[in-house]
């Protein structure tokens, strides 16, 4: 093989690698839909329509201000302590004076079990929450029935 057809040859592998890598970072969702942005695992929170995807969010504070909610929409949120995935709906929420998205000041805390939600607000000073996104969804309601 030629020097310049080796050259050439890197450049191709080179040039490959570095789509592939672009390919696989443009298709998982790490930025928030409201402001852009990075997503930590453990606080996403997930708007799913039709059981996919739709939008997702840094925190639980950036989705509750997101304008675009469906009727018929679940929101998906993750346990702070296992990091599953769970509906909003089944989870406890606690305000405390632990951060969770900073660029957004963001305290809101997500548990799937409620003794674990309850020993957390004692600890930091916490108040456990009404689900913030039952609101949402009775306000999306509200908009289909003036259509
Ligand atoms: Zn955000």
């Amino acid at each position: 093989m030629s020097r310049r057809a080796l050259l050439a040859w890197f450049a191709l592998v080179l040039a490959l690698g570095v789509f592939s890598r672009w390919h696989v970072q443009e298709r998982r969702p790490t930025r928030c839909s409201l402001d852009g942005g990075r997503i930590e695992p453990i606080y996403r929170v997930d708007l799913v329509v039709d059981g996919s995807v739709r939008e997702s969010f840094c925190g639980v504070r950036c989705a509750t201000e997101w304008p675009r909610v469906p009727a018929g929409a679940a929101w998906h949120v993750r346990d702070e302590v296992s990091g599953r995935t769970i509906d909003a709906g089944k989870a406890s929420f606690v305000e405390s004076s632990v951060v969770t998205v900073a660029a957004r000041q963001d305290r809101t805390h997500v548990f799937e079990h409620w003794p674990e939600a309850s020993e957390h607000a004692a600890e930091y000073g916490g108040n456990l929450l009404a689900n913030p996104f039952a609101r949402k969804r009775l306000d999306a309601a509200e908009d289909d029935e003036t259509d």
